[in-house]
């Protein structure tokens, strides 16, 4: 009989134990954040949608280079003499025309290593998270400022300018290949005549050293006086 009451005991104290946890959050305050009527303040170094000031952009393609999913795609076009393309807020002077800057953002895993190496500080990232899409297609980013026809007219003017330095290049090479054959049938140059002053060789003298073969030896040193003419000892 004892035992049977024991075992209601021990039952209705496990259940009241278990419930110590749950009966405890009954008189704490909610939690739960009531998104999106209600929106937490991320931190401040949150790492969401990444944003370019085009502005500050030289194209360096730094970021590019950084990017562990290859998910930046930059074109650029070298600006041509007259070009004034400005200067960034960093105040480095800007030489090419960006004409393609785009982000697939469905591919970013939010790394920032895009960030770290930009040179102007002009790719960040930002603290907005909410740009879901129905259609992939639209999580490609476009930040390039250009309009199509800007971007035509810059590439035209760029291609003709390669195209000058290319012909003036040929033209040069073809000028110095015609120096070069007007020179080899012009013949050897004439001898140059003696320098003026240098003494002249007495007759009968060649110039060369006495024995006829060429190369002249140098005279032997004289052996010490009394010596045998061998080895000379220390
Ligand atoms: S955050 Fe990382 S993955 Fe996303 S674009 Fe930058 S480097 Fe690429
Ligand atoms: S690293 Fe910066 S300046 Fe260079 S291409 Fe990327 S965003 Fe532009």
């Amino acid at each position: 009989m004892k035992e049977y009451f024991e075992d209601i005991f021990k039952g209705i104290w496990t259940v009241l134990v278990g419930m110590k946890i749950t009966f405890s959050h009954l008189f704490t305050p909610a939690v739960t954040v009531q998104y999106p009527d209600t929106r937490l303040k991320l931190p401040e170094r949150a790492r969401n949608r990444l944003y370019v000031n085009m502005d500050d952009c030289i194209g360096c393609d730094q970021c590019s280079a950084a990017c562990p999913v290859s998910c930046i795609k930059i074109e650029t076009v070298k600006s041509v003499a007259g070009d004034d393309l400005g200067t960034t807020s960093t105040g480095q002077k800007k030489r090419l025309w960006v004409t393609t800057f785009d982000i697939d953002i469905a591919k970013c895993c939010y790394c920032a290593l895009c960030v770290y190496p930009c040179p102007t500080e002009c790719i960040k990232m930002t603290d907005v998270y909410e740009f879901s899409e129905y259609d992939r297609k639209n999580l490609i980013y476009n930040y390039v400022t250009l309009s199509e026809g800007e971007i035509a007219d810059v590439k035209a003017k760029a291609e003709a300018a390669a195209k000058e330095a290319a012909e003036k290049k040929a033209a040069a090479a073809e000028a110095a290949k015609a120096a070069a054959a007007a020179k080899a049938a012009a013949g050897p140059a004439p001898a140059a005549p003696a320098k003026p002053g240098s003494p002249a060789p007495p007759p009968g003298q060649t110039g060369k050293p006495a024995g006829g073969s060429g190369t002249q030896k140098p005279a032997a040193p004289e052996p010490p006086s009394g010596g045998s003419g061998g080895t000379p000892k220390p």
